[in-house]
């Protein structure tokens, strides 16, 4: 375990590439969550700073110091910046875990490979963005350019908050936009260190610029600001519905990735060894703070009471505890105001008729924190408000069903459509339900794997766009026709 001092996290704002106090020199509280104590301050960007990040954006934009750098070129500092990140993995990770209380190991193992391979993903996408000729009508010679969209404000949740801050920036950076980046109050500190790589892997000043703050503040004057161009948000629905609103009055464009509550679905006909053990991971994994979480678990009835105690053994087998321990399987939930959240719940849960089949609580771990016990509700329905609401944290509804019929109309009832996952032998079923299933993802005997190049995002309530692969770089490009006439 590395000690937190040891890491030098850089705690100030960073614009036109240098470090910055807020102008009015504020700075919050950031707390450690496996032990509810500060873990030191760190600055307040407020609508001031915003101005002086969008205006360095802006700068580096219209220089042409970045969109106008030779592709080739960018390329070299987009890969350069991913060596860095990986050079720095140990660093990152230990940060990353401090500030979400997630596993060391996670954030070792996934948050920071995913990370890298972004980057190197994206860092392949320069020199391929192209244009087309267009086959018009008439002695025209007519084609498209691919062209940044400019100034990209982007603000990130806490689940992931390396991982969501490099999987928006490699995309927008890839494409020629800057950037002015906003990480979540709860988790500022990986977001802030990538100033110092960004510095040394050779990026022009202003092309990324990272403003920590409240979403209230800082978040609010990004989106409002009259001089950016497009905002791409992850985080909940009800803040992605307020953005939208907010970005009418300037036509902004906006790209959304916001809540779930995805269906897993067992088949009476799946691999039930494969089945069984994928439930656990695919709800538990990083406390359940995750978009994607299949956290409405359907089993075809002969099999609920297996798929039950499944669920209840991989509950009571993970480990919850210090977030740098080895064994650890469950660190602590992010905030105490989430924490709290949780509970409510699966209280809640309880007083609509569900019955706690294991956990149901907070767990206690020597040295206080937000701990949370991996939880299991039996006997929910699906218009159940636990059934309907995204928890995100370690808590799984479990509902049966009759037939495939019944399960579609189940797992599409929902205001949601970020992912879903089924379990079965039968290919037909399996291509016929993943076409029926109103989801950006679905997963077909697997569960919650991504991919840089494979394309991300939601359905319904779920979201707007999709990030990964060429839909998301795509999505940081505007698209110019030219005509030219041939006479
Ligand atoms: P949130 O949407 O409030 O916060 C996400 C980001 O948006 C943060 O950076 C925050 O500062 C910013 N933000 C908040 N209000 C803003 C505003 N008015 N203008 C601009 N930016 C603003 O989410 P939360 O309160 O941290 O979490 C609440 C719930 O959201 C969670 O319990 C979960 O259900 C959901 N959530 C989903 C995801 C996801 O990946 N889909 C991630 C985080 C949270």
């Amino acid at each position: 375990m590395i000690a937190f001092e040891k890491l030098s996290a850089p705690t100030r704002l960073f614009i036109n590439g240098d470090y910055q106090d807020a102008a009015d020199g504020a700075r919050f509280d950031n707390i450690n969550p496996a032990t509810g104590q500060s873990l030191g301050t760190v600055a307040r960007g407020t609508a001031a700073d915003v101005d002086r990040a969008v205006a360095a954006a802006r700068a580096a934009f219209e220089s042409d110091a970045w969109a106008g750098m030779a592709a080739g070129d960018r390329e070299r500092l987009l890969h350069r910046l991913a060596d860095l990140i990986e050079h720095n993995a140990e660093a990152l990770a230990a940060l990353e875990t401090y500030d979400t209380g997630k596993p060391f190991g996670d954030a070792r193992k996934v948050d920071l490979p995913m990370s890298v391979q972004t980057l190197h993903y994206y860092a392949g996408w320069p020199s391929k963005l192209r244009g087309e000729t267009v086959p018009v009508r008439g002695p025209f010679l007519t084609y498209t350019l691919r062209e940044p969209i400019g100034v990209i404000g982007q603000i990130v949740p806490w689940n992931f908050p390396l991982f969501m801050a490099v999987m928006k920036l490699a995309p927008a950076l890839a494409a020629g936009n800057t950037v002015v980046l906003k990480p979540a109050e709860q988790t500022p500190l990986t977001a802030l260190y990538l100033g110092n790589l960004l510095n040394e892997a050779g990026f022009p000043p202003g092309v990324v610029n990272i403003v920590s703050g409240f979403g209230g503040e800082a978040g609010e004057a990004l989106i409002n600001h009259p001089d950016v161009d497009k905002v791409a948000f992850t985080g909940s629905t009800r803040t992605g519905q307020h953005i939208m609103r907010q970005a009418a009055g300037t036509l902004k464009r906006v790209s959304l990735e916001l809540g779930g509550k995805s269906p897993h679905i067992i088949f009476g006909d799946a691999d039930l060894k494969s089945a069984m053990r994928a439930i656990g991971a695919a709800i538990f994994y990083n406390q359940g703070e995750v978009c994607i979480a299949g956290s409405r678990l359907f089993v075809e009835k002969p099999l609920y009471e297996q798929a039950l105690e499944a669920a209840s053994q991989s509950a009571a087998r993970m480990k919850v505890g210090d977030p740098f321990a080895e064994d650890t399987r469950i660190g602590a939930l992010v905030s105490e105001q989430h924490w709290k959240r949780v509970d409510e719940y699966v209280k809640l849960g309880v007083s609509e008729g569900a019955r706690v089949v294991a956990g149901g609580g907070p767990a206690e771990v020597a040295g206080g924190g937000y701990f949370y016990q991996p939880t299991v509700l039996a006997g929910v329905r699906n218009d159940m408000r636990v059934a309907q609401e995204e928890i995100f944290g370690p808590v799984l509804s479990v509902i049966p069903f009759e037939d495939e019929a019944d399960v579609l109309a189940l797992a599409n009832d929902t205001q949601f459509g970020l992912a879903a996952g089924m379990w079965t032998q039968n290919l037909g079923r399996a291509h016929r339900v993943a076409r029926a299933i109103k989801a950006g993802t679905v997963y077909i005997n697997a569960y919650g794997i991504m991919d840089p190049a494979a394309p991300f995002g939601g359905y319904k309530m779920s979201g707007l766009g999709r990030e990964n692969g060429e839909e998301g770089i795509a999505m940081y490009t505007e698209v110019k026709t030219v005509w030219t006439g041939l006479k």
